[in-house]
Order: structure tokens, then C-alpha cells, then sequence
């Protein structure tokens, strides 16, 4: 329905005004949701009548993110779709009364499986930039292969890499990080495989050799919100996105950092409250939100240990109640903080294990047959910009 209604909108535009013009943008550094409002002279009520879930979303809008702005011909702004999660869009529009709406819509997109099979010319990154179009790929692929014994700077020329994954596609062009299932790479004649099971990655014998393990900002940490890059909630009967996990707590509790790592940011960033954003290596960052007050001489560019306190739960920002926002980002990009946990290290079970070895052997096969077809001749191509508006 919604679609239909914005398809139509499109087509209406389309043929009673003259040259409409989609542009692309990337979302600017340090700009705040309500900057954009403000620059883009949108009412900023847009922002304050969120709820305090959505306004969370609206801060978490990420530098380089690309948008899409619909403008008519006086340059005014007519539609927005901005991405805040894998799945779910913000959508700023205009309605039939000329006023300015907002509302988070599913994001549209296609989905391809593909395996990619290449021998590195360049670099892991920049071969599967050009053979993919994906930029994040080659950074996905380290951080699945990190705990193996694999330097990636030795990566020498004719080492091979094969990738089964799934690449949505959204305006003609890779969207988000891929969902790999598998990959393969072939380095100083040895083969080094990683298979995805229940969101988690392992060797072929089940067993997972990862060295960046987290562990709970708070003990006796009760969930209160789950970690979800879209949900539709019933009663609301909206969509939304919570890209962290909610821990209950009562006001003081002491948070500890979930990992070693260098203080990147103590201060207030609008929904959100205080905040602590923690560096660690791998391009992972914490960040732990609402909190009541920080960790007595806490600074940016300090260095902490996995554990050490640094700051107390409180209700800072727009928050209901005292508790704990804690997010995970890996390259800026929002994962459940859950799964990273210090806790399964090797799939145990047997009817786990059963099921394991099943994803095993369709994986092998498939990295199997595209060594047998030989490399991935065509490298990839970006399509002309189709507006799904
Ligand atoms: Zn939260």
C-alpha cells in the first residue's frame, strides 16, 4: 500500500512538475539529524515529536551514509530516504497538505547468493572491490579470519580467495555489508576455510579461535530491549530499530568497558545522554549510553582494560528509566553486541553439531564447483541509479 502510494507519488511528480532531480548525498561528519532538519529547512518538530526509540535511530545516522534527496524545480525538497540500519529507512515526505512527515519504512532491495572466485592481483580488498563492488567485503573477510593464523599482509600475488555470500542490492549498487556463508582463502599452499553458523563462524571442526571476545558492561546484566535491525511492532503498528541492547540496572550500577582499548569520545551526544565510546583493535568500538556519570578522571585518549570501570547507569538523554544502552559497531557498522560475548567458543552439541557439518558440506561443494569454473571473469559493473522512491 505504502509503496503503491509512494510509486504513485512519484509518477505524480513525474508528470505535472518539471525535473524533479533525485540527488545522492553522503551523510555529512558531525551533522546531527537536527542539523539536517535545519539546513534542509524541514520543521525541526519532525525530530521532537519522535519517540525516544526513533530519536536513538535518528542520532545513530552514521557518517558517508548515502541518501537520497527528491527536490522539485524550485530546489525544494520533496522526499528523503535515509538508511539508519541494514533494514529500515527514515522517510521524510511531503503529504497533500504540504506538510512534512516522517515515518521508518523496510528499506527495498534485491538479494543475490554469489560466490566469488579470484586470485589476489592487488590487494584482498581492492580484488574484491573490483570483482564484487562491495567495499566492505575485504574488511568482513579479516575480521572472520582473525583469529587464524593468516597474515594478510603476506597475501602474495595468485593467492586465492572464494566467498559464498549474499549481496543486497539497492538502487543499482551493493548495499550494506554482504552475509557471507563461507569463505576460502589459499595462501603458501594451504587452505584456511570459515563457515557461518547461527551468526557466529568456525572452522570446518566447529571450532571458533576468536581473539576480540567481549564481556557484559554489567554483571547480572538483565536484557530489557534486544539488539534488531527491523521489527514490526504490533501494537504500535510500526516498524522499528533498536541497534544495541537495553540493559535493566538501577541508577549507579558501575559499567565496565567490554574490551582493552583507548577512550574515543566521554561527553553528551543528543539522544543518547552521556556517552563513553571505546576504540578497540579491529575497528570495533563500544559505546555505553544514558549513563549517570563517568569514571572519575575519565578522558579521551586514555587507555582501559576489558573490565575497568568507567562509568555508573543512569537515565541521561532521552531515556525512561535508568538503564544501560550498550552498542558494538564494527567499521561503524551497528552488530548485536550479544553475539560477541565471551561465551560459546566451539559448537558442543551433538544435534548442533549434525546440523554444522550440513552447512559444511553445501559450502565445500559450492567453493568446489566455482574452483572447477575457474576464476570470476567479469569484474563487476554499477548499474545505472534506478529510484525506488
Ligand atoms: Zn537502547
Amino acid at each position: 500500500m505504502l509503496r503503491a502510494f509512494t510509486t504513485f507519488l512519484l509518477l505524480f511528480i513525474n508528470l505535472y512538475a518539471i525535473n524533479p532531480t533525485v540527488e545522492e548525498l553522503s551523510w555529512p561528519n558531525g551533522i546531527s539529524f537536527l542539523n539536517f532538519l535545519e539546513n534542509n529547512k524541514m520543521p525541526l518538530s519532525l525530530f521532537y515529536e519522535l519517540s525516544s526509540e526513533d530519536k536513538e535511530l535518528a542520532a545513530e545516522i552514521i557518517a558517508g551514509t548515502k541518501y537520497q534527496i527528491l527536490k522539485d524545480k524550485d530546489q525544494n525538497t520533496i522526499q528523503v530516504l535515509v538508511p539508519v540500519s541494514d533494514e529500515l529507512q527514515l522517510h521524510i515526505f511531503r503529504d497533500k497538505k504540504d506538510n512534512f512527515s516522517l515515518e521508518f519504512i523496510p528499506i527495498s532491495y534485491q538479494s543475490y547468493d554469489k560466490v566469488v572466485n579470484i586470485s589476489i592481483q592487488k590487494s584482498l580488498s581492492e580484488d574484491l572491490f573490483d570483482y564484487t563492488g562491495s567495499a566492505s567485503l575485504g574488511i568482513a573477510i579479516r575480521q572472520i579470519f582473525k583469529g587464524e593464523d593468516i597474515d594478510f599482509k603476506k597475501l602474495q600475488k595468485g593467492d586465492r580467495i572464494v566467498v559464498v555470500y549474499n549481496q543486497k542490492i539497492r538502487m543499482g549498487k551493493p548495499f550494506n555489508t554482504p552475509e557471507i556463508y563461507a569463505a576460502m582463502i589459499e595462501t603458501r599452499n594451504k587452505r584456511y576455510t570459515m563457515y557461518k553458523f547461527e551468526d557466529k563462524f568456525y572452522d570446518k571442526n566447529g571450532k571458533k579461535n576468536d581473539k576480540f571476545l567481549l564481556v557484559r558492561p554489567l554483571l547480572n546484566a538483565r536484557i530489557t530491549s534486544p539488539f534488531t535491525t527491523k521489527r514490526f511492532h504490533p501494537i504500535l503498528q510500526r516498524y522499528r530499530a533498536h541497534l544495541g541492547v537495553d540493559y535493566g540496572a538501577p541508577r549507579g550500577t558501575p559499567i565496565r568497558s567490554a574490551g582493552d582499548g583507548t577512550v574515543k569520545f566521554v561527553g553528551t551526544k543528543s539522544g543518547y545522554g552521556k556517552v563513553v565510546i571505546i576504540k578497540h583493535a579491529g575497528g570495533y568500538e563500544t559505546l555505553y549510553a544514558h549513563v549517570n556519570g563517568f569514571a572519575k578522571g575519565l578522558k579521551t585518549g586514555q587507555s582501559v582494560k576489558q573490565g575497568a570501570l568507567i562509568a555508573y547507569v543512569g537515565s541521561s538523554g532521552l531515556s525512561t528509566g535508568p538503564h544501560l544502552h550498550f552498542g558494538l559497531y564494527q567499521s561503524n557498522k551497528p552488530i548485536n553486541p550479544e553475539s560477541a560475548l565471551k561465551t560459546v567458543k566451539s559448537v558442543t552439541n551433538a544435534k548442533e553439531m549434525a546440523k554444522f557439518k550440513g552447512v559444511v558440506s553445501s559450502n565445500d561443494a559450492l567453493i568446489k564447483k566455482a574452483i572447477a569454473q575457474g576464476e570470476t571473469d567479469k569484474k563487476f559493473e554499477f548499474f545505472p541509479n534506478i529510484i525506488e522512491f
